[in-house]
């Protein structure tokens, strides 16, 4: 269990770390945010410079989670087995070996049909 963050000291300290490479600090903000927070409200100016970091960490993210998109659904819910949580898909070579298996059986089981005795 992850302890619950100040998402207004979040915002904040992300302020912090970044306003001070703001090439343009005289420039007027372009935005004003209000986050209303269990625990109180703040309200942040934000500069453009504050705005394009949060363009780069966004583009630099990686989520922990991430481990692609599954080929059968497109979902985004592989488990640590590579194994999709909404199709049951599995990937990796593991399911690769299963997905072959599973269409030689499948064009086996067809040939059967397609040849054997009417
Ligand atoms: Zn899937």
């Amino acid at each position: 269990m992850t302890t619950p963050l100040d998402p207004a000291a979040v915002i904040a300290e992300f302020i912090d770390a970044v306003s001070p490479y703001n090439p343009n600090p005289d420039a007027a903000p372009v935005a004003v945010v209000g986050v209303r927070t269990a625990f109180g409200e703040d309200v942040f100016t934000l500069s453009d410079h504050v705005i394009r970091a949060m363009c780069r960490a966004l583009a630099a993210y990686r989520d922990p989670e991430d481990r692609g998109e599954c080929a059968g659904c497109g979902g985004r819910h592989l488990d640590e087995n590579l194994h999709c949580r909404d199709c049951g898909r599995l990937h990796g070579i593991l399911g690769q070996v299963i997905a072959d298996h599973a269409r030689r059986v499948a064009a086996d089981d067809t040939g059967r049909h397609a040849t054997g005795p009417m």
